[in-house]
């Protein structure tokens, strides 16, 4: 006999990165009910990764006693430019030699179903929208701090992708003119102020110049293997440089906030990423109050600034978000 289960529209939710895959079941209430996590392997070319995703779909859905015929339909966040309509990877920093690759062809063929894909930081910020905001705000803006910096928008209760559907791509509003050297060719981008390689960078030259850190002791002189956490264990030892080096993080991403208040005038602003997650408790006081700082007078008032609690989980929820749109 048939049971409730087996009617449920489960869809799947893969998080494409460039050291991870991770794909989600969900069940039409967003639950996650099955996961897998695989390593991307870049290095081995676009075919063997879009493999290793197919194969991460169909591991996530035996985890939970599924069937790939009981999944409705696949959504996939992919870092980098993505055109949505054709489903295809313009170009991605963190995979290298992916140029025009279909992704979405090529996973259908495989998987034989439905597939959508979208930018990660915009399918990011769908999770947040739909999975984690109770009262849906009509304007919303999410901003990522991990690696890089990333950010979506959902205006009047959408996604928005602007004219060549790269909007969103707060990490290079440039914060610093003549400031540090960003991975876009800028110089003073948010990303190459406030991100996590940026604040690692900071670190190791900090060592370099003989200034003091539990850091050293905790890793060895080169800093090793430093993740977000490690910054935290610091800080709880009163690490004098580490608190200097994530405040102003956190002070540059006020001031990034701030600016969004002033120019789209969101509900809310929505903080996520591993930084955040790692690092919440020092970052967000000081990002509410540089960003009301910086904000315009009248633009503040109501708005919310809050830390996202979907952490890693944020990629596979919004791109399960996105397969049940494909539904629709
Ligand atoms: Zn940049």
């Amino acid at each position: 006999m048939e049971s409730a289960r087996d009617k449920q529209p489960y869809v799947v939710g893969v998080d494409l990165g460039g050291t991870k895959i991770l794909a989600g079941v969900f069940d039409a209430k967003l639950a996650c009910v099955g996961r897998s996590r695989l390593s991307t392997k870049p290095h081995r070319g676009a075919a063997s990764v879009i493999e290793r995703i197919a194969r991460s779909v169909r591991d996530a859905i035996d985890e939970c006693d599924l069937d790939l015929r009981q999944v409705q339909a696949i959504g996939v966040g992919a870092p980098g430019s993505v055109n949505p309509e054709k489903g295809e990877i313009v170009f991605s920093p963190n995979l290298p030699g992916w140029e025009n690759i279909p992704l979405q062809k090529a996973l259908t063929k495989l998987l034989d179903r439905p597939v959508r894909v979208e930018n990660d930081c915009n399918v990011c910020t769908l999770g947040v929208y739909h999975a984690e905001l109770k009262a849906k705000p009509r304007h919303m803006v999410g901003i990522f701090l991990g690696t890089g910096v990333g950010g979506g928008l959902i205006l009047d209760g959408k996604l928005f992708s602007g004219f060549n559907r790269t909007a969103g791509e707060i990490g290079h509003m440039v914060l610093e003119v003549g400031g540090a050297k960003c991975g876009c060719g800028n110089r003073g981008c948010f990303e190459a102020l406030a991100g996590r390689a940026a604040l690692f960078r900071r670190l190791a030259s900090a060592v370099k110049d003989g200034r003091k850190t539990v850091l050293t002791d905790m890793l060895g002189p080169d800093l090793k293997n430093l993740r977000s956490g490690d910054l935290r264990k610091a800080l709880k030892r009163g690490d004098k440089l580490v608190e200097r080096i994530v405040e102003e993080a956190a002070e540059y991403t006020g001031i990034a906030v701030a600016n969004v208040i002033n120019l789209l005038n969101p509900e809310v602003v929505v903080l996520g990423g591993g930084l955040i997650q790692q690092l919440e408790e020092e970052m967000m006081a000081i990002i509410v109050e540089t960003a009301q700082d910086y904000a315009m007078t009248g633009t503040w008032k109501g708005v919310e600034i809050v830390a996202s609690e979907l952490g890693d989980d944020a990629g596979i929820t919004g791109a399960a978000v996105l397969a049940q749109g494909a539904l629709a």
